[in-house]
């Protein structure tokens, strides 16, 4: 016991060599600490590593979120199909914009919305009976809003089934966003995370594959939803505006070009870091796979190359939950539930009326669901820590 007193495995580290430290000092010696030449080089390598044309920096994934949501045109009156099973930030760049959020369930093994269910959702709303107002959420829904688009999201490090999803809006003539903040790097039978979707959206905050501190991007092969996006990060200026001139209503969504720099240095790594993160799964699956009581991360048929973003495993019904954090954490071992379903969080339960029960997949995941602690830079002696520390507790 008063080994384990000792561990120190944290949850989540970014991976910061010399390189980063360099580029970083080379922007605060120079004069150009916004717009300057790195965000463009930032711009230019997210682009080519997810095969887009454009890339768009912004200063976090919600705000580039955010941004495609409005230069979609989606807004009050319209819906937007999404799932409950992800990070807020998702639900919420649809509130910001008045869009209600149709919430439909996931895949039970991957975490991600499950395409046979916004089919059928997507049918039964065109026509307007029964069969589409069961989709709607029970409170402040608009009874007669269009539906404009899907937003999925990339859980875990795993692309959503963009094939079919793409295919339900081609028929619909609808949008779709990926919010790809999890997927940096991932492939989709072979094609890259973040281009699957009309447009695709990275996020950099520290526990994220790469960082950038505080950051994210938008990529897109649509030179118009581009062009948008440029002007409104930067305060609604179109292309042809001066400082002073603002043709739309914007934000100020920049990142900065130490941002940026920190940003450049972590994508030139971006294969090895991936690579030492599989790294860290492979020795959790060698070391996790007989302990009864937890079901490992499945990887789906449609995942050519998992991002592994967070390592959560999934314990049995019967174990307490709460218990094995308490305890694994007297151990000196963090852990974390992953995600608690977005349509429970109180803001959303009270303004659309959600009670528990409304989706069972994402909810059952979310109560079975633990993250335990896990980055590129965690050695197999800290591994076999975890998993040590696990075996004991259940
Ligand atoms: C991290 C994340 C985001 C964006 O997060 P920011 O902190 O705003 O950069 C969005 N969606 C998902 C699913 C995420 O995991």
């Amino acid at each position: 016991m008063d080994f384990y007193k000792k561990l120190n495995v944290p949850m989540s580290q970014p991976n910061i060599s010399d390189l980063e430290i360099e580029l970083v000092n080379s922007v605060l010696k120079s004069d150009s600490l916004s717009m300057g030449p790195y965000l463009r080089e930032f711009e230019e390598r997210i682009a080519a590593a997810a095969n887009c044309n454009h890339a768009i920096a912004v200063n976090s994934g919600t705000a580039g979120l955010h941004c495609c949501v409005r230069a979609a045109g989606w807004g009050a009156g319209d819906y937007v199909i999404t799932s409950p099973f992800s990070f807020v930030a998702s639900v919420n760049a649809l509130l910001y914009e008045g869009v209600t959020p149709i919430l439909v369930d996931v895949d039970p093994l991957s975490g991600n919305i499950d395409p046979a269910l916004v089919s059928q959702a997507v049918e039964d709303l065109a026509n307007s009976g029964e069969a589409g107002r069961k989709w709607l959420p029970e409170k402040n829904s608009e009874p007669n809003g269009t539906l404009r688009g899907i937003l999925a999201v990339d859980v875990f490090g795993q692309p959503a089934d963009y094939d079919a999803l793409n295919e339900t809006a081609q028929r619909a003539n609808l949008k779709v966003i990926e919010d790809s903040c999890e997927a940096i790097g991932a492939a989709y039978k072979g094609r890259p995370a973040g281009s699957l979707a009309d447009c695709g959206v990275f996020a950099f905050y520290p526990n994220k594959q790469i960082t950038t501190g505080e950051g994210g991007v938008v990529v897109t092969n649509d030179a118009d939803a581009a062009m948008m996006i440029r002007a409104l990060r930067n305060q609604g200026r179109s292309p042809s505006d001066t400082w002073l001139d603002h043709t739309y209503l914007g934000f100020n969504y920049r990142m900065d070009e130490m941002s940026a720099a920190l940003g450049v240095a972590q994508l030139r790594r971006l294969p090895s870091l991936l690579e030492a993160r599989s790294q860290v799964a492979d020795w959790y699956e060698q070391e996790l796979k007989d302990i009864p009581g937890i079901e490992l991360p499945h990887k789906s048929a449609t995942t050519t190359y998992t991002s592994w973003f967070v390592y959560v495993i999934w314990l049995e019904r019967s174990v307490n939950r709460n218990e094995v954090i308490r305890r694994l954490d007297a151990l000196g071992i963090p852990s974390r539930p992953y995600f608690s379903p977005i349509h429970l969080q109180p803001y959303m339960a009270e303004k659309f009326g959600y009670q528990a029960g409304a989706f069972p997949i994402a909810e059952d995941l979310g109560t079975r669901g633990l993250a335990i602690p896990f980055s590129s830079k965690l050695t197999q002696e800290q591994i076999y820590q975890v998993a040590s520390a696990l075996r004991q507790v259940l």
